[in-house]
């Protein structure tokens, strides 16, 4: 999508602070972090929001999720603790409308809602 903020970043037309990357996925820091770790994953095809996914993108979502865990692990919050927040659509608060995981973590969360 031409517009959209996030498929500019997954296409490196605007900067991003990378901490992984493949053919699929990106993530990168979130640029006004809630806690000490606070990462978004997202896939490089344009979804609005979690609301749009569909069964063809079962294996994406795992993937997203499995490495959420592996980022967790990297950041050294997996033992402490860490949350994975997807907003979806206006209840949510969601402000950029491309699927995003946002990792949170490295001191206590609160109600910290990504
Ligand atoms: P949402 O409210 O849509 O769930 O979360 C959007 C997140 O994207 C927010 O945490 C916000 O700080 C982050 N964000 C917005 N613009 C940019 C940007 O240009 N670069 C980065 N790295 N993060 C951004
Ligand atoms: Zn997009």
């Amino acid at each position: 999508m031409s517009d959209c903020l996030f498929c500019k970043i997954a296409a490196g037309e605007i900067p991003s602070t990378k901490v992984y990357e493949d053919e699929e996925i990106l993530a990168f820091r979130d640029i006004a972090p809630k806690a000490p770790v606070h990462i978004l994953l997202i896939p490089k095809k344009h979804l609005a929001s979690l609301a749009e996914a569909g069964p063809e993108d079962a294996a994406l979502l795992g993937k997203m999720q499995l490495l959420a865990r592996q980022l967790a692990e990297q950041e050294g919050v997996a033992e402490s603790g860490f949350r994975v927040v997807a907003n979806s659509g206006p209840n949510s608060g969601q402000e950029v409308a491309h699927l995003h995981y946002h990792l949170l973590g490295g001191e206590p969360l609160g109600d910290i809602r990504g």
